[in-house]
């Protein structure tokens, strides 16, 4: 099994981070881990453990923020338990969750590894760092477990997997897109300066950014609803509004998909005629 890994360190406004890579039959994924004012917001993949210990070794930190629950967000946790013994924050929903083993379709444990149980305590709804107060954001809708970390001090946000990118063509079946704008419009409440994003990593003008994201999701939105008043299966929808075959589709059985933008969007909408 080819499966090509590397990672890439680095420092940006005050911000250490370490963005790891899988490859796999053409199909690359990214995440970052970062470290900042001796908080690790966020473990890394099991899969790019390597290169994640390597930077969990050489951090500096006291307290370990994760922003949700997915494996590429969590998969160091328990490294950090083990050899750091120092306290790990996770929303409460998800604590029981992630104690117990990797519970998760193949293609995902290909790229991101088995990650090992950890042991997390509830995260506050603000925290301190060294030199900083941080607001706790709840920013469900990609994952219901979602937190976004505002640090007062220096006007930096950091986003776990809010933003990704501006124009969303293909989520999991567990995202809702409504939530995802309510989440945005939570997050442009706070008068934050920078974004940096666990996946594309530090944002340039990241309030212009996440303002575009979220002017971009309602517009898919009012398309939904239109195309759907006009008598349009939720199939006809998505092949109208997302013709493009993403590789990750037919990778993860489906399990990403255009189709789950659509179907979170009619949700109790649908009018099923007879
Ligand atoms: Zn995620």
């Amino acid at each position: 099994m080819l499966l090509k890994k590397k990672s890439t360190f680095g420092e940006k406004n005050g911000v250490s981070y370490l963005n790891g890579e899988v490859k796999f039959q053409g199909v690359s994924l990214n995440v970052h881990s970062y470290v900042v004012d001796g908080v690790l917001i966020d473990t890394g993949a099991q899969s790019l453990h390597k290169h994640f210990e390597a930077f969990i070794d050489e951090a500096d930190f006291d307290q370990v923020m994760i922003t949700h629950f997915h494996e590429d967000h969590t998969g160091c946790a328990a490294y950090v338990e083990k050899t750091k013994k120092l306290p790990i924050y996770l929303n409460e929903k998800t604590i029981d969750y992630c104690a117990q083993r990797a519970d998760y379709p193949l293609y995902r444990q290909l790229f991101w590894g088995k990650r090992k149980p950890f042991h997390a305590q509830a995260m506050p709804e603000t925290f301190t760092s060294r030199k900083a107060t941080w607001d706790v954001i709840d920013t469900p809708g990609h994952a219901y477990d979602h937190k976004a970390f505002f640090n007062r001090e220096t006007g930096q946000l950091f986003t776990g997997d809010l933003f990704v990118n501006e124009r969303t063509k293909v989520v999991l079946a567990e995202e809702s897109i409504p939530t995802i704008i309510h989440s945005l419009d939570r997050v442009l409440t706070y008068d934050f300066e920078e974004v940096f994003c666990h996946h594309a990593g530090f944002v340039k003008d990241g309030r212009a950014a996440l303002e575009r994201k979220r002017d971009y999701l309602v517009s898919i939105k009012q398309e939904v609803f239109a195309l759907h008043k006009q008598g349009d299966s939720v199939e006809a929808i998505r092949d109208k509004l997302f013709p493009k075959k993403y590789p990750i589709i037919k990778f993860s059985s489906g399990e990403w998909d255009s189709l789950h933008i659509v179907t979170s969007i009619l949700k109790g909408h649908i009018i099923h005629k007879s």
